[in-house]
């Protein structure tokens, strides 16, 4: 029956992990999941999280909503817009709680291709793999912007804003608002501004996919994109709750869709339940009441907080000592873009070939377009990060 079915491929990124556990060298380092581990290697358990689960316990487990739990839907608005938020004063916003980042942009897809069918999906270039495949499979074609600067290791900003006014008026553009995947390269605030002129004098549907809000500077200062462009114009937000809560397998997010009015979030609302029902009916409850506790909590939204910058404050002071050791090793290496880089990640600009050495020589483990994620980074193991990447470079 299913004889012609043909193989899947695997993501390669998931395949790279599955090869590095089983590697069976001791002194292997994984760089390329996207996974915040902390100087042990382990993925944190939070603190917050964990008085959470010790306070919501295990009780009954009805269904929760199609749009997911209220205090939940709340804790995402707040976080992401801020409390004063003229379109959360106006009760402009229709909010679902949705499976990880991954299903907000999942149902932001689905729910464009019924209400702004035919458009053409602009996403950057390079770009999280997934942003073409969710746009795909919800029937749309997808090209790219310019987004990487090679040469200099930043935003192709010229090149971005040109696709943009050569677009068709009213395309659907994805935009990473914080700690690009897989760049680490952001838009500073005037860049950020200018971008918003373009897309809204273009009238182009804007979904901003957040996935690592708190990783760049700060909770706030990550979300003030976002938080300005839906001052002036309608868009949808995907953030996720994978990485700031390391939460990854309880598969937490939200998508927020910000609308003209009142009237129009209810009906918003409505067909976001509907595409929620017609894939799987509602989301699950257990990550959803930690998420929801944490953030409805001043006393445990304050520590979770600080765990946020704990995590994000070790990332930036690995970027700082691998920039150390390799500038120790060779004064040939410009290692600024590793200290203007955010977040997780950082295109280092490595060859595949080099990549393939670090890896199959030494054991350090990068993705094959040579984004490393910094925080896999340890005291222990930069010195062997920075001396593999120099002679990867001399060869
Ligand atoms: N968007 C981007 C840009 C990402 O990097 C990721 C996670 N790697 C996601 C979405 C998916 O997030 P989640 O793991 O919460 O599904």
């Amino acid at each position: 029956l299913f004889g012609q079915v043909e193989a899947f491929a695997g993501d390669p990124i998931l395949s790279l992990n599955d090869a590095f556990k089983a590697d069976p060298r001791t002194e292997k380092v994984n760089l390329s999941i996207g996974v915040y581990t902390d100087e042990k290697g382990r993925i944190p358990v939070l603190r917050a999280v964990k008085t959470a689960y010790e306070r919501t316990g295990f009780a009954e487990r009805p269904y929760l909503p199609m749009e997911g739990h209220a205090g939940y839907r709340e804790g995402v608005q707040k976080l992401v817009f801020g409390d004063g938020h003229p379109a959360r004063a106006e009760k402009r916003i229709a909010t679902i709680q949705t499976l990880g980042g991954t299903g907000a942009v999942g149902i932001a897809a689905d729910f464009l291709a019924k209400h702004a069918p035919g458009r053409t999906v602009l996403v950057s270039d390079p770009t999280w793999e997934n942003h073409h495949g969710l746009f795909q499979r919800a029937g749309f074609t997808t090209t790219t912007y310019p987004y990487w600067d090679r040469a200099n290791r930043s935003v192709d900003f010229d090149g971005m804003v040109k696709a943009f006014e050569a677009a068709e008026n009213g395309s659907i553009v994805v935009l990473q608002p914080v700690c690009h995947n897989p760049t680490g390269v952001d838009l500073d605030e005037r860049q950020q501004e200018a971008v918003t002129d373009v897309l809204i004098a273009k009238r182009h549907i804007v979904v901003f996919d957040m996935a690592y809000q708190g990783f760049g500077t700060s909770l706030d200062e990550d979300a003030a994109f976002v938080r300005r462009y839906a001052r002036r114009a309608s868009c949808l937000v995907a953030n996720s709750f994978s990485k700031n809560f390391s939460l990854y397998g309880e598969r937490c997010g939200g998508l927020s869709v910000v609308c003209r009015d009142a009237d129009e979030a209810e009906r918003v609302l409505g067909q976001l339940k509907l595409a929620v029902r017609r894939s799987y009916s509602s989301p699950p409850m257990t990550g959803g009441l930690l998420v929801a506790t944490v953030l409805g909590s001043d006393e445990l939204r304050a520590q979770w907080a600080g765990e946020v910058e704990t995590m994000r404050t070790r990332m930036d002071s690995m970027r700082k000592l691998l920039a150390e050791h390799i500038r120790a090793l060779s004064n040939e290496i410009d290692v600024s873009f590793l200290l203007n880089q955010r977040g997780m990640f950082s295109y280092t600009g490595l060859s595949a070939q080099q990549v393939d050495t670090m890896r199959e020589r030494d054991g350090v483990y990068l993705v094959g377009s040579g984004r490393m994620c910094v925080a896999g980074l340890n005291e222990a193991n930069v010195p062997k990060v920075a001396k593999s990447f120099v002679e990867a470079q001399a060869r």
